[in-house]
């Protein structure tokens, strides 16, 4: 991989851009800290793992960049005893960064290759605390909801009910909304006893939220 030293400057300076992007939430920059992108990155990505942009990785799939991996953990005023439902496990990277803050987390993804390959970098770092599923993130986890906080990884057209439907009173919920080729941006609704309240923030670029299982890999 890289001489140690470049590698020590490489996460330094990976902190000081989340820093400098705003990012303030101190239980959110340890944990962004704390996990090894290095070992959710493909091979020949590697020496990029802690530049501040998304690569790709199997079945046409994207890990997030990492300013939005943790400004979106920030969103989610994460405390230690939640449980979190994502949807989209893509790499595992984002779940990870979420099983450092919050109590447990159940992370959904429709490509068998993606669910199996980031259960192993789990088991290889030793993060117990995330269960991967092989299922459709649009229908959620019904018999283990409900969820304090839920993430969804990949943009939709619109919020799906079923995931709002399987949010705890109090609970947020953050993902990116908006058509697959156009302008998406980051929104997050608060479940308050008025209803549901949204605040439509940042714009992003996330792959498509896409219905049901995939059919190969
Ligand atoms: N959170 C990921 C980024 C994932 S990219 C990471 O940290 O690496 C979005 C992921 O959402 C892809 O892996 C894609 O396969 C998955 N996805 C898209 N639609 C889905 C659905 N309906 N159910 C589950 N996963 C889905």
């Amino acid at each position: 991989m890289w001489p140690s030293k470049n590698k020590n400057i490489d996460r330094m300076e990976f902190l000081l851009s989340l820093r400098r992007h705003g990012i303030t939430d101190a239980a959110v920059l340890r944990a962004m800290d704390e996990v090894p992108r290095e070992m959710f990155v493909s091979e020949d990505t590697r020496a990029q793992a802690y530049q501040d942009h998304a690569l790709p990785i199997d079945c046409g799939q994207t890990i997030s960049q990492p300013y939005v991996v943790a400004y979106m953990t920030e969103l989610l005023e994460l405390q230690s005893h939640h449980r979190v439902l994502e949807i989209g496990t893509g790499s595992g990277y984002q779940a990870a960064v979420l099983s450092r803050i919050a109590a447990h987390v159940v992370s959904i993804e429709r490509y068998r290759t993606l669910a199996e390959k980031a259960r192993k970098t789990f088991d290889r770092i030793g993060y117990t605390n995330i269960d991967v599923i092989l299922g459709d993130g649009f229908e959620g986890a019904p018999n283990l909801a409900p969820f304090d906080r839920i993430i969804v990884t990949a943009a939709a057209e619109a919020v799906p009910d079923a995931l709002t439907g399987q949010l705890a009173d109090d609970g947020i919920m953050v993902l990116p909304l908006g058509p697959r080729n156009g302008p998406q941006q980051i929104v997050r609704l608060r479940n308050t006893p008025a209803g549901l309240e949204r605040e439509d923030l940042i714009a992003v670029r996330f792959v498509p939220l896409l219905p049901g299982r995939a059919k190969e890999l």
